[in-house]
Parts: C-alpha cells; structure tokens; sequence
C-alpha cells in the first residue's frame, strides 16, 4: 500500500504486539459494555445469558494496518466491526453504539475525529501501530500463534472456531437503516474457500484493490479470499481511472513484457468499469494502445454489487477482451451465485450458485410462474442480525432458506438473473409486477442516457407509475443547442419499440449526478421519497 509492502508474517507480528496490549484493553472494559447478544430463533448460539464477545472498531484505509488490526482482533476472540471512512458523526455514534463497541482500532488519519466519538460512545480509541518490517517473527510467539492455528491458517485468516462470531458487517442501507450482520468464524472461512476454488485464486495472484473495507465485495473477494490463497493485495487507497489505468499499464508495459508487480486479477462495481471506460476515451492514442493491451492481459476481471448494466459489459469486452464475471452477493452471506470461470458467461445474469450453495425461488405471484423471492442456504450464511432478533427470524423459512428480499428468475439452463429488491425495484403498475432492472437495462441503450434509476412513485390511477431519474452523456450535455436534449415523449416512443408499451416509463427527471454511495448503489427508499414529496 502507497509504495510499501509487507509479508505475511510483519502483519502477524503486528498483530500479535496490537493483540497483547488490547487483551488488557478489553479485559479492563466493565462487562456492562460487553453485554449479551440477542437470543435469535434457534440459528443463533449465543443464548441471552451468554455473553457476545467484545465488538472491536477498525478504522483504516485500506492497509496493512487494517489487516493488522483484524487480526489483532481475532487473537483477542473479539468480533471485528469494519467502520466506514466516510461516516458523517451521528452515522459513526449509530454503528458504535448500536455495536456496542468497546475499543476502536485506527490509523492517526482518524485519530481527532474518532476520539471525540469514541468519548460520545463510551468506547476506548488506539491507535494503530505501523506494520515494521521485521525479518523472522520472534520465536517466542510461535506456541502461541500454532495454539491458535494461527500459523496452519495464516493464509485463511479466520481462525476456526465454529459458531463463534468474529465480523459485525453493516448491510448498505438501501432499503432501510443499514442493520448489523453477525458472520462466524466457520461462514467466513467456507466462504473464502469458496470463492478462492471458484475463482481459482492462487499465490501467483496479484489483486489490484481499490473497494471499501467496510462492504463484503472489498472485504472479502478482494482481501480475505486472496489472502487465503497465498495471493498478493495492493490496495489504491482509493478507486482513481488514472490510478487503475496507471497500474495496469506498468503491469504490462508492452507485448510480452510483464512488469515486476503486475496485476493479475481486479473486482469492482459497475459504476467503476463505466468511469474506466470513460478515462480510456480520454486518453491519447498512443496511451489507448498500451491501456487496451494491457487490461487483456490480467487473469480476471469480475463485477458485482449492484446490476452490470449490458452497454458496460459490452464495451468493456470489446477494448479489453474481458467478459466481465457478474455474481452475486449481499451481506448477509458475501457471496451466493456466479457466472463461471470457466465457460458460458450469461449476460445479464448472475449465474449459478457457488457449490455448496442451495438456492430456490419461492414464487409469490401465480401468474408469473417462475418469477419470486430467490432464498439462499449457505455455510457461509449469517448467524443473525446484531440485536434483531425478531427481524432474524423473520428472515428464514422454516427449511432455514434465507430469504434475500430480492426477485429472481432462472432460465432452463440454471442461470439466474436478479430482477431487483422486492421493496423497491419491483413496481406494481395497473396490475402489472414490473422489474426495475429489466426496464433500466433498456433504458440504458438509449444513445442519451448514460445512467438511470427506475422506481415506481405513487399513483391513484395505476398504484404505481413508472418514474426514470437519468444522467445524460457528455455528448448530450454539452452538444445540444436543444433543449431539454431527451423529453419524456421521446423516450417514451422510443422505448415502446424495445418492450412492451406498459413498460414505458411515465416521468423523467433528468439529473446532472445519479447519486451514489461508496459502492456505487443508488438509494432509491431515499429517492422515492425525495421525488414523491
Ligand atoms: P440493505 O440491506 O441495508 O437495504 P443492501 O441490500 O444494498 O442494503 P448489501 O448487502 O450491500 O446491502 O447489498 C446486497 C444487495 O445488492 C442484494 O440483495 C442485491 O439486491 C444487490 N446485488 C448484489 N449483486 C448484484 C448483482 N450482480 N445484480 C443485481 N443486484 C445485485
Ligand atoms: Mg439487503
């Protein structure tokens, strides 16, 4: 990270110092801090007289340090919380309070602003030491790391403890107040084992990071799995199109060249590979050359958190050769369903699931056979919601299904494809159940649109219309003397040649910036309110 690199073994001599020191941190915490976990229905091992292990904070840009204090947090036996770099305070007192967490771990970067929220939350702040460089770990630490199979697991990171929870990740928050999931310690390691093999992730690996740390796609496809296999991380502190393309091009220079660090596999979310193809317009045409050659050349590239819009995909395998791998994840079990590494890539859906994964559809809806709300089994799945008890429980069928809130479909081949949250890119227009996501793929072919969200507002007539909110292209903004350069009239002929005329939109409202948050997705609980008031 930022020009330094570190092995293995310096992160774990880090954390092990971290370690030491926060044992008598958190042992000093009064037990009223460290109060029970909510009883869940039966998934849940803790019962309410047993105590949650301690939550412990971390707060670092993506670095050696945040691996460092993870697994700091693990030789304590505490559960780790990801906090986001970006919350405003009364977010940050939500999370710290809601988790009850007892100890902050961060970098100086968050030094001011966390001591003054830690103090609010009564939690404690420490400061994150430098990972050093160290030649041999001190031999006095082995016994105590092989007890906790630290070593044999040194690439797996979780330690295997069962049921024990080890991660407190916040879900998005697009649908509602962003809950707390509890994942184990077995979930998490089923988890990067599974994407490691599906992925076929190696020591050979090379992943060029640039996701936040707080979400599962950066955490966990793109930190916890690579290091499980042996593979090198190096993070961008923060996703830049000149960064990325910088990197890719000192990876692979020229023809048959391969830089000393070059990366071999890269994830991100939609939105990123539309600014890249962006920055690639951008470029000159001798840097197009290398750039184009040079995305050819790494191992994989894959794509997932939110829909792949198919323009994205489309141009994005005509510069680079890449059909970007869609899959599917959420919170609440990382990752479910995938398109292969090997074989068919079905765009516009997200595959199959992972194996060891069972998934069906429960269909709500007789007259669209086929079509309802896709529910997951998984090892990788969530113990509970943190303190939800009722909300956990609501959330499985009795078989112990998850259910993920979103409506899928699947095609005769077994691929699915996601059709959108039930809550809020499911519409329900004059008796039609319309899928938000299908419309916006469509949409988004329209030369003048470059991005757009779809959602229903209300309607005494219909139930709900169909409303677009849309950022226009470059080209529009600027090129037209016409004004406005799209109206609703016209993209309502023009859509009512690609799908059926019900499924043309009715409103449009046309933005500068489609508004997103750090993964790129789109609020749109928040949107519907804010247009239909
Ligand atoms: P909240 O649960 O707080 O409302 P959220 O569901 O957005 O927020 P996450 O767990 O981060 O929180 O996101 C998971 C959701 O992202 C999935 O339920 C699904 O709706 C969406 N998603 C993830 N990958 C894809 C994909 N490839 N295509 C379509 N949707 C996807
Ligand atoms: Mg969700």
């Amino acid at each position: 990270a930022e020009g330094q690199s570190h092995t293995y073994l310096q992160v774990l001599q880090s954390a092990l110092d971290i370690s030491s020191e926060l044992k008598t941190i958190l042992s000093r915490h009064q037990p009223a801090n460290i109060s029970a976990v909510s009883n869940g229905p039966s998934r849940s091992t803790l019962g309410a007289h047993v105590e949650a292990p301690p939550r412990v904070g971390i707060i670092a840009k993506p670095s050696a340090e945040f691996v460092a204090g993870l697994w700091a947090t693990w030789l304590c036996r505490g559960i780790a919380v990801p906090l986001a770099l970006s919350y405003p305070e009364a977010e940050l007192l939500h999370v710290l309070t809601d988790a009850d967490i007892s100890v902050v771990l961060g970098t100086s970067d968050y030094e001011s602003q966390l001591k003054q929220a830690s103090h609010k939350a009564s939690s404690t702040f420490f400061l994150l030491p430098q990972v050093k460089a160290i030649d041999n770990l001190k031999l006095a630490n082995m016994d105590e790391l092989s007890s906790l199979h630290v070593l044999d697991q040194a690439r797996s990171l979780a330690i295997t403890e069962g049921t024990t929870p080890g991660l407190i990740v916040y879900t998005s928050g697009t649908t509602g107040k962003p809950k707390g999931v509890v994942h184990t310690h077995s979930g998490m390691n089923a988890q990067v084992k599974m994407l490691s093999k599906a992925w076929e992730y190696t020591s050979d690996d090379r992943f060029l990071h640039c996701l936040p740390l707080h979400h599962v796609h950066g955490l966990f496809n793109g930190l916890l799995a690579p290091l499980c296999a042996g593979a090198m991380v190096e993070f961008l502190p923060k996703f830049s199109v000149k960064g990325v393309w910088k990197r890719w091009m000192e990876s692979y220079p020229s023809e048959g060249v391969k830089g000393s660090n070059a990366t071999t596999v890269f994830t991100g979310v939609p939105t990123m590979y539309a600014y890249l193809l962006q920055g690639y317009k951008n470029m000159d045409t001798a840097d197009q050359k290398v750039a184009a050659s040079a995305a050819q050349r790494l191992r994989l590239m894959m794509c997932g958190s939110s829909a792949l819009p198919q323009p994205v995909m489309t141009e994005w395998e005509a510069l680079t050769s890449h059909r970007l791998l869609e899959r599917y994840g959420m919170t609440e079990f990382v990752m479910a369903l995938s398109n292969p590494y090997h074989g068919q890539r079905k765009a516009g859906t997200v595959g199959k699931p992972l194996p060891g994964v069972e998934v069906k559809i429960v269909d709500d809806d007789p007259a669209v056979p086929g079509t309802g709300e896709l529910c997951v089994k998984s090892p990788s799945l969530f113990q509970e919601y943190w303190r939800q008890p009722e909300v956990t429980k609501e959330s499985f069928l009795e078989d112990g299904y998850f259910k993920t809130g979103d409506s899928a479909t699947a095609d005769c081949n077994g691929y699915y494809t996601i059709l959108g949250r039930s809550s809020v890119d499911i519409m329900k227009v004059g008796g039609f159940k319309l899928s938000a996501l299908e419309i916006e793929a469509v949409l988004l072919e329209h030369p003048l649109i470059a991005e757009c969200a779809v959602l229903g507002l209300p309607d005494v007539y219909y139930g709900e219309v169909i409303c677009v909110v849309a950022v226009l292209t470059d080209e529009a903004k600027v090129g037209g003397n016409v004004d406005p350069p799209l109206t609703l009239s016209q993209l309502q002929s023009w859509a009512k040649e690609r799908m059926a005329p019900y499924k043309a939109p009715s409103r449009l409202v046309i933005w500068d910036e489609m508004p997103r948050n750090a993964l790129g997705k789109v609020n749109k609980k928040e949107l519907k309110k804010l247009l239909t008031d």
